[in-house]
C-alpha cells in the first residue's frame, strides 16, 4: 500500500533507529498521527535542538548542557577516583550503582577492525587531566579502568594502562585499576563460560 508521503517520510526516519523494524516504526507513526499538534511541535524542536544543546563535558567529555557537567562540578564526588567508560550509557549503569567518583567517556573503544584507534576516542584528554595532578598530593589518583570485558573493552583498558606508565606516571601519582570481572548475581556456576569461570576464580576475594 502507498502511504501518503509524509507518514512514509517519518516511518523511514524510525526504522534507522536501533531496535525498530518496520512494523514497529509503522505503528509509532499512526500513533503519533493521532498525537495533539502541539506536544507534536514540541516533539519535533527538541529533536531539533538535541544537538545544539548538547555539549560534551570539557573536563570528562561526559554528556553536558554546560561547559562542565553537574558530576564535575559537584563538590560531594571524589575527583581522587576516575572510572574511564566507553560511553554515556556505561556511566549511567555506574551511577545506578551509587559510584561516588568522577569519569571519563572515551565514547568508543580501540577496534582496528573497525578502524578506531587510539587518537579516535578521549584518550589524550584523560592524559592530559592527570597531568594536572599536583605530584606533592597526599594520595595517589585512582584510575578505574571500566570499559566493557569484551576483546576490545580490555585491549583499549590495556593500552590505557601502559600509556599512563609510559607516560611517566608512577603508581605513587596514578594507582591503575580494572573493574572486577565474574559471575553475574544470580549466576549459575555450571552455565557460566569458561573465561567467566577462569576470571571469578582469579578474582575471588576472602570472606
Ligand atoms: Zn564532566
Amino acid at each position: 500500500m502507498n502511504l501518503p508521503n509524509p507518514i512514509q517520510r517519518l516511518i523511514d526516519h524510525f526504522e534507522q533507529l536501533p531496535g525498530i523494524g518496520p512494523k514497529t516504526a509503522q505503528r509509532l507513526v499512526f500513533y503519533m498521527l493521532r498525537l495533539p499538534k502541539e506536544s507534536l511541535q514540541a516533539f519535533g524542536s527538541n529533536l531539533a535542538e538535541l544537538k545544539n544543546d548538547v555539549k560534551l563535558c570539557s573536563i570528562c567529555r561526559n554528556v553536558s548542557e554546560g561547559e562542565v557537567c553537574k558530576i564535575c562540578s559537584s563538590s560531594i564526588r571524589n575527583k581522587d577516583l576516575i572510572a574511564v567508560v566507553s560511553s554515556p550509557l556505561d556511566m549511567l549503569a555506574l551511577e545506578r550503582a551509587n559510584f561516588e567518583g568522577v569519569y571519563h567517556v572515551l565514547h568508543g573503544v580501540i577496534n582496528p577492525l573497525a578502524h578506531i584507534g587510539p587518537d579516535d576516542i578521549y584518550i589524550d584528554s584523560l592524559i592530559k587531566r592527570l597531568v594536572d595532578i599536583d605530584p606533592q598530593s597526599f594520595s595517589p589518583v585512582e584510575v578505574l579502568l571500566a570499559t566493557n570485558t569484551s576483546m576490545e573493552g580490555e585491549s583499549t583498558a590495556m593500552y590505557i594502562s601502559k600509556l599512563i606508565r609510559d607516560k611517566g606516571f608512577s603508581e605513587d601519582v596514578v594507582k591503575i585499576t580494572r573493574i572486577a570481572r565474574g559471575l553475574p548475581v544470580g549466576g549459575d556456576i555450571e552455565y557460566a563460560d569458561d573465561v567467566t569461570l577462569s576470571r571469578a576464580l582469579s578474582a575471588r576475594s576472602s570472606f
